[in-house]
């Protein structure tokens, strides 16, 4: 059988890569993102109480109603953003199954999605599988500032969606208010979707402000929010995760994703709405990382690697051109093999592979690791 792959240069994506890699190498693994700290163990127990208690048929389509309310109400507190929780937000199996049903919800054959590399890996295979034509705007380490008026020029007729991403993966910067205006002002009176991939939004530093896309109303008005409780609650295995919009976007969203999933865990969202009473469950991220992040940094602050301190989510890019012009997919493999370190370079994020020679460490890891990983970068001449 002649197989025609609806994706034929999709390959393993990165994560997978590096994090194999780790294994085989028995190196330490701040390549992909996830914590290797336990998640609270009050949310365990929420879950296996709601699992006990019997929530554990299908969830109602759209998301079970206390974490839909749950969510309501952290949007109005922490924004003062309305939706509503019967027909604006959907639960879903994490970030990822959002985002996919999002551009296949809207994006149609030759329809164009203007993406900014480095970009999250799943947004361009989901625009392929759905005959959509990506169209990248390509910034630059160290800054990874935004020309609008290249934006502008890549705008057409056609463009159906611009997704965007902050805090950024990998890059750990993050939209200013001017970003944001810039963004609102180039989508005013035009047929044009924004996906906004808020995923780290608990995770900005040194008194940053996260700018989220539903304080700009005329942003909100034409855009998707999507956020991880995997990121946010230190359990990216259990994949939950959740999309707001308003009704008219969303109603078109839900034909998609009942038919893709239906319903996601159901003792997890009842475990997760509980838990989300105490709102410090997730205001507190910021400190907390900014601790990982600063003791990361000031122990390696001697090393030959050069950075700008994260911004926001739980990644620091290294730049390395101080110690070798290797290709960064090379020099993140001989880093992982020769000295039991694992990262992400970032090249296999942007056009043509541009190599900025930077990679990414997750810094969502022990106290202990983070001092071994230190002390290996250090050695690195
Ligand atoms: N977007 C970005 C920018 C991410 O880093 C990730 C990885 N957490 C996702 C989306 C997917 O999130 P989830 O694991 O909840 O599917
Ligand atoms: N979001 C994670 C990261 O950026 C990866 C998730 C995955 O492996 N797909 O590292």
């Amino acid at each position: 059988m002649t197989i025609h792959s609806k994706l034929p240069n999709v390959g393993t994506t990165i994560f997978t890569v590096m994090s194999q890699l780790a294994n085989t190498h028995n190196a330490l693994n701040l390549s992909q993102g996830f914590p290797n700290f336990p998640s609270d163990q009050t949310l365990i127990d929420l879950v296996s109480k709601a699992s006990n208690n019997g929530y554990n048929q299908y969830a109602p389509m759209p998301g079970q109603l206390d974490l839909l309310l749950a969510i309501a109400n952290k949007y109005q507190k922490l924004y003062n953003a309305s939706y509503h929780p019967d027909t604006e937000i959907t639960v879903t199996a994490g970030a990822t199954q959002a985002i996919y049903c999002i551009i296949s919800a809207f994006v149609k054959p030759d329809d164009e999605v203007i993406i900014f590399r480095p970009a999250y890996d799943c947004y361009e295979p989901a625009i392929n599988l759905n005959g959509g034509k990506t169209v990248s705007v390509q910034l630059s380490a160290p800054d990874y500032s935004v020309d609008w008026d290249e934006v502008q020029s890549k705008v057409s007729s056609k463009t159906r969606m611009i997704i965007i991403n902050t805090p950024h993966n990998p890059s750990g910067t993050i939209w200013s208010e001017s970003d944001m205006k810039a963004l609102e002002n180039l989508t005013n009176n035009t047929e044009i979707i924004v996906l906004s991939d808020e995923v780290y939004e608990h995770m900005v530093y040194d008194d940053a402000q996260h700018h989220s896309l539903c304080t700009f109303e005329n942003l909100k008005a034409r855009s998707f929010i999507t956020a991880s409780f995997g990121k946010t609650f230190h359990n990216t295995g259990w994949k939950i995760g959740y999309t707001c919009a308003p009704s008219n976007l969303m109603a078109e969203f839900r034909k998609v994703h009942q038919f893709n999933v239906f319903s996601v865990h159901h003792p997890s969202q009842k475990g997760i709405a509980d838990y989300m009473q105490d709102e410090q469950t997730y205001l507190n991220l910021s400190s907390f990382f900014q601790a990982k992040r600063d003791l990361f940094l000031n122990l390696i602050s001697d090393s030959k690697f050069k950075f700008k301190p994260s911004k926001g989510t739980y990644f620091q890019v290294l730049d390395f051109s101080n110690i070798t012009d290797e290709h960064d997919v090379d020099f993140a493999k001989r880093l992982t093999k020769d000295f039991k370190i694992a990262s992400i370079p970032l090249s296999v994020f942007n056009v043509d592979g541009k190599d900025d020679k930077v990679l990414r460490f997750c810094f969502a890891k022990t106290d202990e690791t983070l001092i071994k990983a230190s002390e290996i970068l250090c050695q690195i001449k």
